[in-house]
């Protein structure tokens, strides 16, 4: 077996333990560290030469990142129990294994220092947490954090029972609940360190202190003199009670009920500080077993981190051609997207010539990007470096040498031909030509480029420079080279890339419409509007469908429902959504823009819904209301149906580019992994019950596709099926 963990024994006894995870650029929590580290306890217990130990990281990268969470899918569900044990049990003795350790760590006997040069997450911390002592490097950047809630999970090698023993339990609470890091300066101030000094003195700080503190292995909690920071932790002090009370209130609101993480953190912290370490860790491991045994935290896992990753590493991209980054692009139109594309692409490093129809338009594309750098805390050459490799225009002949071209011009299908020809006098179609079109099908405007083979859609979302996604949408001719040059691209601006084929408002937005036009309908029979509002959020959505569509604009969406309507001809059917928009179109409600659309805007006031809602688009209030129930499930079913079939046209061809689109581009409720990783959960058999059901009850727009129907013949996944695909 190799060597995760270096040992090194000084003239003073003192065990230098430097973990070093062999073939890894950050240190990461292997099988391989676990018996290292198990082997050093043993010595430190047994080896009379060995006065004590100082943990440090062999990476210049950083301390360690914590658990190696795609070695993590085994745990999830369980897996198969040994003889004689329930899942459960196993389950608890899978996840003790590392909380005990840590423990024996804690308990060796001899004192063990940490010298922390770099960041410290997750495990990577409560590795630190159960050293006696703890000295870190006196640099800003440096990040220590429990930030496990983020997918799904908390700290299950003891993070949630040191952490409230050191820094005390209500701030303990805030970094548990909220994933928050911690500088070393705050580590300091809360006790979780007690030392931060230059980084080439970590080590002499830690051997000095385990020279100078031979009885120093005793942690703050194990000697009976131990009082709780902020106060004694029983039931009989108020203020231990009431921050129980708070915990979980914040918890309803920010997570809807919807998490396992925070109420199981809630209930370790709660039990665990009560009782002595040894029970505390395993009231933890309990709780950690309980939210592992559980789909949520492993679908949150495989899509916010293993998918999102693989996505950012090219999983889709074509292996057989050769890197492609950009240097120069060409960047048509300078509004709102056209300026927010040209600050991402010149943050990466790539020169942009901001191309639009008058120089005033351009500059103020480039401006755009001055506000926003203005705003940041940057030092001012490196803003202007920024700013000086966008250059505005609006002469064609400035596009020279630009080795990329994405367009952003108004979404009319002559003005992005006109603008996609000019181009082409320039560059010629060898260049690879990307559309951030929201609406207009890939394989259409491709006809302007002389080789369609090298046009893609390359589809952002607003702002660009906070949203994480793209939707790289591949035309019926698109070429793999225009693919690679997309996702390169994307990889260049640091952003979550999905791939998707042509099809009608591709795959997010057509699937995201289907959340709005369904409160739309339920608005239209004469639901409450807040309880639709109300519901949104309660299920996860960011906001609720009417709030959403206050922002995108009501003009707009019955701009799009004309243009669809037009485009169909005789296959147009028109939805229950359509009579509302209309109405409130007619009525001159355009939404935030113009101060009154479903919601209204008060100067200087909050905004709330407008008060004729009901009256004004379904003659007034419905006498038979929906529970919430039933509203949840038709605004989550009908996102659910869009989604298969989007898979089932081959709109999408793999879930991890479903869900990743769903949650980044659209904010679908990330607790459920996305919606592909939700049917799964379910069952594809269930699904198709209620779909059935609620077809019955409220229209095709319902009605499962085929495939959904094979697939629950066949007890078959959309993740199994991608499992076998790519085997
Ligand atoms: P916008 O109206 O803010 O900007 C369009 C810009 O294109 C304007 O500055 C305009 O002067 C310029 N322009 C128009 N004709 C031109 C021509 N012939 N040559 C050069 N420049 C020309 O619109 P936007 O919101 O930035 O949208 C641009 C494109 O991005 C559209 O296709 C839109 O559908 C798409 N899109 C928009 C969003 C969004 O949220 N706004 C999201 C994704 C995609």
């Amino acid at each position: 077996m190799t060597t995760a963990i270096r040992t090194e024994l000084d003239a003073d006894g003192i065990l230098l333990l430097t973990i070093d995870v062999p073939g890894q650029s950050m240190n990461v929590i292997t099988p391989e560290v676990q018996a290292d580290l198990a082997a050093a306890i043993e010595r430190l217990k047994t080896d009379d030469a060995v006065k004590g130990a100082v943990l440090t990281s062999g990476k210049a990268s950083g301390f360690m990142a914590g658990a190696d969470l795609k070695g993590m899918g085994a745990l999830f569900g369980g897996g198969a129990a040994p003889e004689g044990k329930s899942k459960m049990a196993a389950l608890f003795d899978g996840v003790f294994t590392l909380n005990k350790l840590l423990r024996d760590l804690e308990t060796c006997g001899k004192p063990v220092a940490a010298a922390v040069n770099g960041l410290a997450l997750g495990g990577g911390l409560e590795f630190v947490l159960a050293c006696h002592y703890r000295v870190i490097a006196d640099n800003p950047k440096i990040t220590l954090g429990l930030p496990e809630i983020m997918v799904g999970l908390f700290p299950g090698a003891g993070g949630t029972q040191r952490l409230p023993r050191l820094m005390g339990i209500q701030p303990a609470l805030m970094y548990l609940l909220q994933g928050k890091n911690m500088s070393p300066q705050e580590a300091l101030g809360f006790g979780v360190a007690q030392a931060v000094v230059p980084a080439d003195q970590i080590i002499e700080t830690a051997k000095a202190w385990v020279k100078a503190n031979p009885n120093g292995g005793v942690q703050p909690w194990d000697a009976k003199s131990f009082k709780m920071p902020g106060g004694p932790a029983t039931a009989l002090n108020p203020a231990f009670a009431q921050m129980f009370v708070g915990g979980n209130a914040m918890t309803h609101v920010n997570a809807g009920d919807n998490m396992n993480a925070p109420r199981a953190i809630l209930s370790a912290v709660y039990e665990g500080v009560q009782v002595p370490m040894d029970t505390a860790i395993r009231i933890e491991s309990k709780y950690f077993a309980k939210v592992v045994a559980d789909p949520q935290a492993g679908n949150m896992i495989r899509s916010l981190f293993v998918s999102k990753q693989a996505a950012e590493k090219g999983a889709r991209r074509p292996k057989d051609v050769a890197p492609a980054p950009t240097k120069k692009v060409a960047m048509l139109g300078a509004g709102l997207m056209g300026a927010g594309i040209a600050m991402v692409s010149a943050q990466a490093g790539i020169e942009v010539v901001l191309l639009d129809t008058t120089q005033e338009a351009a500059e103020k594309g480039k401006q755009y990007t001055a506000d926003r750098l203005a705003k940041k805390k940057m030092a001012a050459d490196k803003a202007q470096a920024i700013l000086d490799r966008i250059h505005p225009t609006t002469k064609y002949e400035d596009l020279a040498g630009c080795d990329l071209v994405i367009e952003a011009v108004f979404e009319t299908r002559e003005i992005k031909a006109n603008v996609t020809k000019q181009t082409q006098a320039v560059l010629g179609p060898d260049v690879i030509f990307g559309s951030n079109t929201s609406t207009l099908p890939i394989t259409g405007l491709a006809e302007a480029w002389d080789k369609p083979e090298n046009f893609i859609g390359i589809h952002f979302f607003s702002p660009v420079e906070k949203m994480p996604l793209v939707e790289i949408i591949v035309g019926k001719k698109t070429g793999a080279a225009a693919i690679a040059k997309a996702l390169d691209y994307v990889a260049q601006i640091r952003k979550t890339p999905i791939v998707v084929n042509d099809s009608r408002g591709f795959y997010t937005s057509r699937c995201f419409g289907t959340y709005v036009q369904e409160g739309l309908a339920l608005l239209g029979e004469g639901t409450v509007p807040a309880l639709i509002e109300n519901v949104g959020k309660q299920m996860g959505m960011p906001v609720g469908p009417l709030a959403v569509n206050d922002e995108v604009g009501l003009d707009l969406s019955y701009k799009v429902g004309q243009q669809t309507k037009a485009d169909l001809g005789d296959a147009y059917k028109p939805g229950p959504a359509e009579a509302v928009i209309t109405k409130m179109y007619e009525l001159g409600r355009q939404g935030r823009k113009n101060a009154k659309g479903f919601y209204v805007y008060p100067d200087g006031g909050k905004k709330h819904l407008w008060p004729e809602l009901a009256a004004t688009v379904a003659g007034g209030l419905a006498a038979d209301q929906p529970s919430a129930d039933e509203v949840k499930e038709r605004l989550l079913y009908r996102q659910l149906v869009e989604c298969a079939r989007c898979f089932a046209e081959g709109v999408l061809e793999t879930p991890q580019d479903g869900d990743l689109g769903a949650i980044f581009g659209w904010g679908f409720a990330p607790f459920t992994g996305g919606p592909f990783s939700h049917m799964d959960t379910v069952g594809i058999a269930n699904v198709v019950v209620t779909l059935d059901r609620l077809a019955q009850r409220h229209g095709e727009r319902f009605a499962p596709p085929q495939l959904l129907r094979d697939m629950a013949a066949r007890g078959d996944s959309f993740y199994a099926m991608a499992a076998k695909k790519a085997a």
